[in-house]
């Protein structure tokens, strides 16, 4: 790839490309970013990424990748504090699911325990009634026993 300017038209195509958020690794070229310190009147000491080719050949107002790294940072905490925020959305989501899913629990909890005394309460009165029927058995047999007593006592 050709690294001298071209006709106006590649030069905004390739400054569209040189625009990067957040902290630039590689320039468009495919050569690393380096962090460099200005020594411009305009911007003594102040630090900017810049493309290695283009800071080799001393290229200026070039279209490599240039950026300055307070910007860059800027860029990377903006990004970082909307993806925090996107998280913490997510998760808020959540734990509104996750309150429902207990809810849910809790009310098919309480569903099966009703139905289980509902069930108890349904087999007692089956054993009572079982047992009732017995104790008449019971009573029949012993009547009937004193009365075959009486009998036996009469007849003898
Ligand atoms: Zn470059």
């Amino acid at each position: 790839m050709s690294h001298e300017s071209g006709n106006s038209s590649e030069v905004s195509s390739a400054r569209a490309r040189g625009r990067i958020v957040g902290v630039p690794k590689r320039c468009w070229c495919g050569e690393l970013v380096i962090p460099l310190m200005s020594n411009s009147k305009a911007n003594p000491y102040r630090r900017y990424f810049c493309c290695a080719f283009a800071a080799e050949k001393r290229l200026s107002n070039d279209n490599h990748s240039y950026k300055w790294v307070d910007e860059a940072l800027l860029d990377k905490v903006e990004s970082l504090s909307f993806r925090i925020g996107r998280l913490e959305q997510s998760m808020v989501d959540g734990r509104v699911e996750e309150e429902r899913y207990a809810q849910e629990e809790k009310r098919k909890f309480e569903e099966l325990g009703l139905k289980l005394e509902t069930e108890i309460a349904a087999r007692m009165e089956d054993v009572v009634n079982e047992a009732k029927g017995k104790v008449k058995k019971a009573l029949v047999l012993v009547v009937l026993g004193c009365l075959a007593m009486v009998v036996l006592a009469k007849v003898v």
